[in-house]
């Protein structure tokens, strides 16, 4: 099953796509992820991406289609992916249709998460991330259980740098112009299940939101 999680910086995709993740056990592809990992180890990707990140631009399509065309090739992403953070154009979202149509496969579920601006800037400056293995936290809502260290691995926690007031104030941008018209481009497909979740609200009253969605549809018992 392909699964896309839709929705603006800090409306909760890396969060809920991780709890999508373990109950229907299908692997996360978070792109965003992948490209800090690149930055991290200093390849030439990593580069132009980190240019991009922290300015809280995209990286280029044709940079991501190479991406996403090489690593869906692996067979761990044979049975199914859950798509943190892709596709984020309207050009990356029909790359996506025909890379799966080539697979004989399609987008089955889009879901779609929403939350207010207010809400979303006070949660992306209290968001801090461990750099090992990308656990997302709250300093509030969802705080490590010892103080900015992560909970699976001792890791001490940082903030994300494109998690600053100015490039936040531009990632909201880029997604109201860039990435919400794929929005309707879903919608407009009758065998995609779209569904649509309100983030706002501590974490646990979204989980449930989107567990129930799931049980109506039949995703879970
Ligand atoms: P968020 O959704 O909170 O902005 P992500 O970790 O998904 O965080 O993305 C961080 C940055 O990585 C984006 O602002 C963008 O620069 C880059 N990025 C991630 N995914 C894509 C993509 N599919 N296309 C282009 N750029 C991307």
């Amino acid at each position: 099953m392909y699964i896309l999680f839709l929705g603006p910086p800090g409306s909760g995709k890396g969060t809920y796509s991780r709890v999508a993740s373990d109950v229907l056990k299908i692997p996360i592809l978070a792109t965003g992820d992948m490209l800090r990992n690149e930055v991290e180890k200093g390849t030439e990707l990593g580069r132009t991406a980190e240019r991009c990140i922290n300015a809280g631009e995209l990286v280029p399509d044709e940079v991501m289609f190479g991406i996403i065309e090489n690593v869906l090739s692996h067979r761990d992403y044979q049975n199914g992916v859950i798509f943190d953070g892709f596709p984020r154009t309207l050009a990356q979202a029909k790359m996506l249709d025909e890379i799966l149509d080539n697979m004989g496969t399609k987008v089955n579920v889009v879901i779609e998460l929403f939350s207010t601006d207010d809400e979303i800037v006070e949660r992306l400056s209290n968001r801090r991330v461990c750099p090992k293995c990308g656990r997302i936290y709250h300093l509030i809502n969802m705080p490590p259980k010892v103080d900015e260290i992560c909970d699976d691995d001792g890791e001490k926690l940082i903030q994300r740098e494109d998690d600053k007031p100015d490039t936040i104030r531009n990632r909201l941008k880029v997604y109201h112009s860039q990435t919400a018209p794929i929005i309707e481009y879903y919608k407009e497909k009758d065998d995609i299940l779209y569904l649509e979740i309100d983030t706002n609200g501590p974490p646990e009253v979204g989980r449930n939101r989107m567990l129930d969605e799931f049980r109506k549809i039949g995703l879970i018992n």
